[in-house]
């Protein structure tokens, strides 16, 4: 389907990411303060029926994938369920995909397969456990291990698995996570250490690992071969020679991948927001719950779009104070 929504540079927007709630149920060092964030209050996060709508406009309009995530979306499991089975029904969304740390999968996998949920990625930091009580700021491995398992059972393939690479926290783990894949159909995928919320530019830069450093470490252990992935893809596909999954990189640091990028988020308070990098938002919850019409409300979500910058700039924004969210709120 044509798609006539576009951002100044001509990139159309196929792709809706969707925050439902700003809640989590860990506290991961790279995404949360200790302590958390003072969360929205509920009447100011978005009804199951306000995100349909704007994902239903959406598709009419050239939308074709959506990805649920947040804070933890499952914090939110009927309403998610509820929210799956809606955009499954919408004939234009070809691909429907959530984000989860996986602690309450092992309760609901199942019923969000049912509900025609197509992909599940789960965070997954450390193959240890007392390590992973450190990056989670909780002891909750176990959980997250019977629901990637639960998963599986419900028939989730491939399962795609998000490690975000920190300098001396997990960079002792790149082969593990990739030893994985040999027996495992999974996607092990390396994400770059973004300076989102609350971090100052040393903290950051104490962390952040390019990876570069993962494919280095990867083609000094294992023999390593590329595998194409599509042109508006935001990683780099590899697989360990014989291996039943893959490996990706994704590298918003060290090489940016903006060019293609056919994206928006939705805030979980529902705002829209073009760019993971800028603080800019638009609030489109104001018009939504004063009665806009379909054709209000689409002007307000091609405003939103008209200030999609050309390309990120994670360092620029960190070096000037930092992003005004944490990632828990935006919608990683
Ligand atoms: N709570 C869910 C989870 O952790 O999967 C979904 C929301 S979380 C914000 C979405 C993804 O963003 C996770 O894979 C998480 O690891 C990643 N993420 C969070 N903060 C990040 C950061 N500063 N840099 C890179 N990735 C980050
Ligand atoms: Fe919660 Fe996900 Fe952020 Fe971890 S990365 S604190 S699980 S929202």
């Amino acid at each position: 389907m044509a798609c006539d929504i576009q951002d100044p540079f001509g990139r159309a927007i196929r792709y809706l990411r969707v925050s439902v709630t700003d809640r989590c149920n860990l506290r991961c060092v790279y995404c949360m303060p200790e302590h958390g964030v003072p969360y929205e209050a509920p009447d100011k996060l978005l009804s199951v029926d306000e995100i349909a709508r704007i994902v239903l406009l959406l598709s009419r309009h050239g939308l074709a994938k959506v990805r649920v995530t947040g804070g933890e979306p499952l914090v939110r499991s009927a309403e998610v369920i509820d929210l799956i089975g809606r955009i499954s029904a919408i004939p234009q969304i070809a691909d429907i995909g959530l984000t989860t740390n996986g602690i309450l999968l092992e309760r609901h996998a199942r019923a969000l397969r049912a509900a025609g949920l197509k992909r599940i990625n789960i965070s997954l930091d450390t193959l240890r456990r007392e390590r992973y009580a450190r990056i989670a700021r909780m002891d909750r491995f176990d959980e997250t291990i019977a629901g990637l398992h639960a998963a599986e059972a419900a028939g989730f393939s491939p399962i795609k698995l998000n490690m975000v690479l920190m300098k001396g926290i997990n960079d002792d783990e790149i082969a593990d996570f990739a030893r994985l894949t040999l027996d495992h159909a999974y996607h092990v995928r390396f994400l770059e250490y973004m300076p989102i919320g609350q971090v100052t530019p040393h903290e950051w830069r104490a962390r952040y690992l390019s990876n570069d450093c993962v494919l280095d470490r990867l083609n000094g252990e294992f023999a390593m071969e590329p595998i194409e992935v599509d042109a508006s893809s935001t990683s780099r596909r590899l697989r360990i020679e014989g291996a039943s999954g893959y490996v990706e990189v994704i590298s918003p640091i060290s090489h940016r991948f903006c060019a293609g990028c056919n994206r928006l988020r939705l805030t979980a308070n529902g705002a829209l927001a073009p760019c993971l990098s800028d603080n800019y938002e638009y609030d489109l919850r104001g018009p939504l719950r004063a009665g806009a019409s379909d054709d209000e409300l689409l002007g307000h979500i091609r405003a939103a779009v008209s200030h999609k910058p050309v390309q990120s700039d994670f360092e620029g924004r960190v070096n000037r104070g930092g992003s005004l969210r944490i990632m828990a709120q935006i919608g990683g």
